[in-house]
């Protein structure tokens, strides 16, 4: 199974030079797409069978591409789904989200095909995780007709600007607490029937028709998320059959400084530890991994953990694992359904979700300041090599065959 010490923070590095940047479905087609060819290159550069699988979200004329990669028997073996996503919000270089995700996926490819009888992966490259790129269309297209915001989608003053942002926190808040998204707007409406501004309620209710009947149980594949629930739907339709799935989604966020650790959508994380490995509690040091499991997700969350502590790798890891399935979290925490490996949950399918909590230490996911001089790439580095480790090794395969 090897060490893995051919992945290293170098090639990272220079992946991420080259995948950064804004690539987004409406302000970037064409970044978009130059990033997805970019990685078909690499893939077929490593010897990978390529795919691609396009597909069209309803009211916006363009096609989107999910790369796919593939090792081993995938065609007559339970297959190892490894995803990672290349597009980004408008507003951002996306270095750490998610182009260090799709950094790692492409190094441990390179690294897996390598071997002498690769076991049976896919490597998948989604798009449209961030947003509906109809649904951010016609709220720029609305907004720019009231005249609220720029080109640049900024809001042309700042009251409108404080009170955009409070009625979006007031509606996924609403959201996040179970009414549908399109009640949650509604009541956000009713009880700011005196402080939103005029122009911002007509641009809300225009956007109302969108929201109709989306919950936190069907928002992943229709809000976000897109790209992941459409490989999912049509691997199984054709009958692929997926051992696990691991979801690596901004993981290159790393501190060394005592309370960098904070609290993830005000939620301490420290005590939904199942399992630690080097995680400094006391002083809250972020300067390790974070691994999300649902309820059938324990098996191969327990794999990763005892890769993370092997001598060659020695990753500080924290494991959390909650007794929920996708449905029971839709109702309960939607917050952890927040990347790709949501689509997997939601189909049963052990799947874990790597990442650096997000905003739990990073405030400058989606902003510009999400740049490679803010990615530390020996962190990264030690996440390729743990999940490298764990995919080549059949015997810590969950058993679903
Ligand atoms: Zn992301």
């Amino acid at each position: 199974m090897g060490d893995f010490d051919q992945i290293d923070s170098e090639r990272l590095y220079r992946h991420v030079i080259e995948l950064q940047g804004v690539k987004h479905p409406v302000v970037s087609p064409d970044a978009l797409n130059a990033c997805a060819d970019r990685i078909a290159k690499a893939m077929a550069n490593s010897g990978l069978r390529v795919r691609e699988q396009r597909f069209r979200v309803d009211g916006f004329d363009l096609d989107f591409r999910n790369i796919e990669g593939s090792l081993g028997p995938v065609d007559t073996e339970a297959s190892a789904v490894l995803v990672a996503h290349y597009d980004t919000v408008a507003t951002t270089m996306g270095a750490n989200d998610d182009a260090t995700g799709i950094a790692a996926m492409l190094e441990i490819a390179r690294t897996l095909a390598a071997l002498p009888s690769p076991l049976p992966v896919y490597f998948v490259a989604v798009s449209l995780e961030e947003e509906n790129p109809a649904i951010w269309a016609a709220e720029r297209k609305h907004a720019r007709t009231l005249g609220l915001v720029d080109d640049d989608t900024n809001y042309m003053s700042w009251s409108d600007a404080k009170a955009a942002a409070k009625a979006k926190a007031a509606a996924q808040a609403a959201f996040r607490g179970g009414l549908a998204y399109g009640e949650a707007w509604q009541k956000v409406l009713a009880e700011g029937a005196e402080t939103i501004p005029p122009a911002l309620r007509t641009l809300f209710e225009a956007m109302l028709p969108f929201y109709e009947g989306v919950t936190t149980a069907t928002a992943p594949g229709y809000l976000s998320r897109i790209g992941s629930h459409q490989w999912v739907r049509s691997a199984l339709a054709e009958g692929r059959r997926i051992a696990f799935n691991i979801t690596l989604d901004e993981i290159g966020t790393c501190s060394h400084e005592e309370g960098s650790q904070g609290k993830l959508g005000g939620i301490d994380l420290y005590p939904l530890f199942a399992d630690s490995h080097r995680v400094d509690r006391e002083r809250r040091i972020a300067d390790f991994l974070l691994v999300l499991a649902d309820a059938n997700s324990g098996a191969v969350g327990k794999a990763l953990m005892a890769k993370a502590r092997s001598p060659g790798i020695d990753l500080p890891t924290a494991f959390v694992h909650t007794p929920m399935n996708f449905q029971e979290l839709a109702k309960a925490v939607p917050m952890a359904l927040n990347s790709d490996h949501a689509n997997f949950w939601k189909e049963g399918i052990p799947s874990l979700f790597l990442f650096d909590s997000s905003t739990g230490r990073n405030h400058f996911c989606h902003s510009m300041a999400d740049d490679i001089r803010a990615v530390d790439f020996d962190h990264v580095r030690g996440i390729a090599r743990a999940v490298a480790s764990l995919i080549a090794d059949r015997a810590s395969w969950p058993d679903r065959l």
